[in-house]
């Protein structure tokens, strides 16, 4: 069985990694002090143990990776998020994102869509720290509707478009994060429903995600 630890020497590699993100240009404290306070190491395999605070994304099974920090600060921060409120995030992946989303207060309902990867954290390392996480195995492009509607809306894969479904699952008010393609590379948008139902779009610069593809596996 592997045995977590957080060594004062995973604490120092994470304090830089802060200051390489604030370099970067995030300046959501609250954000950063989250990042400081996950122990990234733990989504990762053991093998990663020294070099999990490189602002790298990493392989995490199934041809997924985790997403580099700079990314998840860059998306956290976009969404404004306040404590309690309900967010849908699409792409679980190693779940490191959506602890992100939990240490800032939010309750989110996560979908993975690759069978292997839900069950692998299913066993939700932080499921005592952190109540308010729901963890479903589905395919993202159909949201939760019975769960809805959300205050914002997460996907972590590149979109091909903005997914309708998703917008219909949106609060009027919220906002939704997404990277969507743009060939080599995504086009980080978001999207805010206005009080009458009509949607804002603001455009951001370019990343690099793995794809949102449809279906289950
Ligand atoms: N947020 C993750 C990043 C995972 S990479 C993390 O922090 O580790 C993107 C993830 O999106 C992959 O796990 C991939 O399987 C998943 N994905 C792709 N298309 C999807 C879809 N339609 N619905 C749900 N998950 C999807």
């Amino acid at each position: 069985m592997r045995i977590y630890e957080d060594t004062y020497q995973h604490k120092g590699m994470r304090k830089q990694l802060v200051e390489t993100l604030k370099e970067k240009g995030i300046t959501n404290q609250e954000v950063l002090t989250a990042i400081n306070n996950i122990p990234r190491h733990y989504f990762l395999d053991s093998a990663f143990d020294k070099i999990a605070y490189e602002d790298r994304a990493f392989p995490i099974g199934e041809a997924q990776t985790i997403s580099q920090p700079y990314t998840v600060a860059f998306q956290t921060q976009l969404l404004e998020i306040k404590r309690n409120e309900k967010v849908l995030e699409i792409g679980s992946g190693s779940l490191y994102q959506t602890t992100v989303l939990l240490e800032l207060g939010a309750k989110v309902y996560t979908i993975e869509r690759q069978k292997k990867l839900y069950e692998k954290h299913k066993n939700y390392h932080f499921k005592n720290k952190y109540l308010n996480i729901k963890f479903f195995y589905g395919d993202g492009f159909e949201g939760l509707p019975t769960y809805g509607p959300f205050d914002k809306v997460l996907i972590t894969a590149a979109a091909p478009f903005i997914p309708p479904k998703l917008i219909d699952q949106m609060r009027p008010g919220g906002m939704m994060v997404l990277p969507v393609d743009e060939g080599e590379s995504q086009r980080m948008l978001r999207i805010t429903k206005l009080p009458d139902g009509s949607l804002h779009e603001e455009s951001f610069h370019n990343f690099s995600f793995v794809p949102m593809l449809t279906g289950k596996n």
